[in-house]
């Protein structure tokens, strides 16, 4: 894209953070610090205060302690006028009577802004719909609003962008393209971007860095790749895609590895990988890490093995088959294993052994 949109985003900071509503803590001492042009995600189930974050950063809500920094500046205490923020919201909010153009510019019609149609143009050519600005809103599709609605909220270049679960209105095909979509215009415009979702892949595909929240607080922020290989804590792994949880004692750490008594098995675990090399820990495995096997394999050295145990359920998902297995003493286990040309691996009821790379 030429021109305009060549300016870096400001920089976010949040200090401290604290939001309490009578009789309800929503936030509670947050720090964050989203470095200028960056992509980032606040991810978290319902209620976590994804939103109350966001309504904070726009001036919609006052914290009760703590300051919020945009681009260095305090607007603790700024209005939201006065904030270079703008927000892009699962509803589109669109004007229902003014076409495609007359509702992206119409903000910066309203402050004076001479090249406002010119500026318009260029925001909808970015996000590729130009073609149909003489519009209304009623005659474009879902998608097709959402990316006005994007247009409108970047044609101002507000230092910063904050997204509310802006796909949720759409069915899954149109998101998954939507959220490319979303990302190469990020990149494009260089804008700061926060966006909230209760989705996780739409979090892992989009973000550069994901801050995990729980409860008013960050339980873990990184980059996708590292919340999903090394999650800090149980509700990480299991909310950053599936993960089979173990818990047990510590028998002995060697050089490279450490043993954990899982239901009288030694299970290894790379010692980097843990965080604590004494007492109880908890061990999480990724499905696809899972292999399944109907005979009992041989015992190799960096290899754990589970059984034998019953296959309890099979079900088909597209691009693997899930199989839940049953070995006495342990927790449910689910597998994913690519489909087979001829079938699924082992029926419900067959006895199989699992087995993992240390
Ligand atoms: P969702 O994905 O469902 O929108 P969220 O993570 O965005 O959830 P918030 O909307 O930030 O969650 O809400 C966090 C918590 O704060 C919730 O328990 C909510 O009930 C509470 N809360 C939010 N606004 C208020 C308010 N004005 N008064 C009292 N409690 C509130």
């Amino acid at each position: 894209m030429a021109g305009s949109f060549d300016e870096s985003g400001a920089d976010l900071e949040l200090v401290g953070v604290t939001k309490r509503f009578p009789g309800f803590t929503a936030i509670e001492n947050l720090n964050l610090t989203i470095p200028a042009g960056s992509f980032f995600a606040l991810l978290g189930p319902s209620g976590c205060g994804k939103t109350t974050t966001l309504r904070l950063v726009a001036g919609l809500e006052e914290p009760t302690a703590g300051r919020i920094l945009i681009g260095g500046k305090d607007v603790t205490t700024s209005k939201p006028h006065q904030r270079p923020v703008n927000t892009v919201f699962q509803s589109y909010a669109l004007f229902p009577h003014m076409t495609v153009l007359g509702n992206v510019e119409f903000g910066l019609k309203r402050r004076g802004i001479s090249s406002a149609r010119e500026l318009a143009h260029e925001a909808l050519r970015l996000v590729e719909l130009d073609h149909v600005a003489g519009r209304r809103p009623a005659q474009l599709s879902g998608g097709q609003q959402q990316r006005v609605a994007l247009a409108r909220a970047v044609v101002n270049r507000p230092a910063l962008l904050l997204l509310d679960e802006p796909l949720g209105a759409l069915d899954l095909k149109l998101r998954r393209q939507m959220q490319l979509e979303l990302k190469s215009i990020q990149s494009e415009v260089g804008l700061t971007f926060l966006h909230v979702t209760h989705d996780q892949e739409e979090a892992m595909t989009m973000a550069d860095t994901v801050a995990v929240m729980n409860k008013g607080r960050i339980e873990q922020m990184g980059a996708p790749e590292e919340l999903y290989e090394l999650p800090r804590t149980t509700f990480v792994a299991n909310f950053l895609g599936q993960s089979n949880l173990f818990t047990g004692d510590v028998v002995s750490t060697e050089k490279d590895s450490m043993t954990v008594d899982i239901a009288g098995l030694g299970i290894k675990v790379p010692r980097e990988r843990a965080q604590r090399h004494a007492g109880e820990v908890t061990i999480g495995v990724r499905p696809e890490k899972l292999t399944l096997h109907t005979a009992k394999p041989e015992s190799t050295a960096g290899v754990n093995i589970l059984g034998p145990g019953t296959v309890i359920d099979v079900s088909f998902t597209g691009v693997s088959t899930q199989y839940l297995v049953q070995v006495p003493g342990l927790p449910v286990l689910t597998v994913f294993a690519q489909n087979m040309v001829f079938g699924p691996v082992a029926e419900p009821g067959a006895e199989v052994y699992v087995s993992w790379r240390v």
